[in-house]
């Protein structure tokens, strides 16, 4: 019995049932302590995402003094995005398929989400629960963010806008998964988000319905992939790269509206040093 409380109390706070199947679990088995547990989970879940967080670290941007070119001198925990040799974005070409890589599994959930104004990008801070399998290894979806152009180049090509869906494993390695959007037919999950773009730097919004990132994502799945970092201070390393071969598209006007705020935010190519690009198809 205690096991099994256990296994429960670990798949409910993962936000593997709704609240009714939980109910019912509770009344099935008639126990006071898992309704104790019910409640502190309850008290827990009802909770928005977590805040954001500003870091104690240098101000940086994409201009001048505190622009990328400088990233690296600005505070010597950045010391990777100039002294680094698998530093991202890169340009992709030269791809190789290999064909043991799986289709990543998405496990994304819709909740809540926060928007989060930087001072660098919007982010959408999600709730826990929502994560990828990609070959073999587990990692929790943690915020998505944009990127206007896109940071990533595929043969010199740049896009319109690029989201970056940022996860972390249990032993603390990232995972990011980039989609490129052009502009064109209106995007229904950026409409649902747009409005409520805080527009000043270190302001929040809630997004008012329940949202699913899933909704960011092109149909067809099939990834370039390759190690590289975080693109912007620390520049840390050892990221694994999950850049969409297809695409989607956003309106002129959804565009505009992002531009408005950020007109210019990406990271440009960085050296490769030698590293292959594989894809999985
Ligand atoms: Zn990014």
């Amino acid at each position: 019995m205690a096991s099994k409380l256990r296994v429960d109390f670990a798949r409910i706070s993962l936000g593997y049932y709704n609240w009714v199947e939980v109910r019912e679990m509770m009344l099935r088995r008639s126990s006071i302590l898992f309704a104790l547990v019910f409640v502190a989970i309850s008290v827990a879940a009802c909770a928005q995402p977590p805040a954001p967080q500003l870091p104690n670290t240098a101000a940086w941007g994409y201009y001048g003094s505190k622009g990328p070119s400088n990233w690296g001198r600005l505070d010597p925990a950045y010391s990777a995005c100039s002294k680094g040799k698998d530093q991202s974005p890169i340009d992709i070409r030269g791809t190789k398929t290999d064909r043991a890589l799986k289709p990543i599994e998405f496990h994304y959930l819709s909740g809540p989400v926060t928007l989060f104004n930087t001072g660098n990008t919007i982010q959408g801070i999600v709730g826990p629960g929502s994560y990828i399998v990609a070959n073999g290894v587990r990692y929790d979806l943690q915020q998505f963010h944009f990127h206007r152009p896109s940071e990533h180049l595929v043969k010199g090509k740049v896009s319109d806008l690029e989201i970056h869906l940022v996860h972390k494993s249990a032993d603390g390695k990232f995972a990011v998964i980039a989609v490129r959007v052009n502009e064109g037919r209106v995007n229904g999950s950026l409409a649902a988000i747009w409005p409520s773009l805080p527009k000043a730097p270190g302001a929040t919004a809630p997004i008012r319905d329940p949202f699913n990132p899933l909704g960011l994502l092109p149909t067809d799945r099939a990834y370039w992939t390759y190690t590289g970092s975080l693109t912007e201070p620390p520049c840390t390393e050892g990221v694994q790269w999950f850049v969409l071969e297809d695409g989607t598209e956003l309106a002129g006007d959804q565009l505009s509206a992002f531009a408005a705020i950020y007109q210019d935010n990406a990271r440009q190519v960085q050296d490769p040093h030698g590293r292959k690009v594989e894809s999985s198809e």
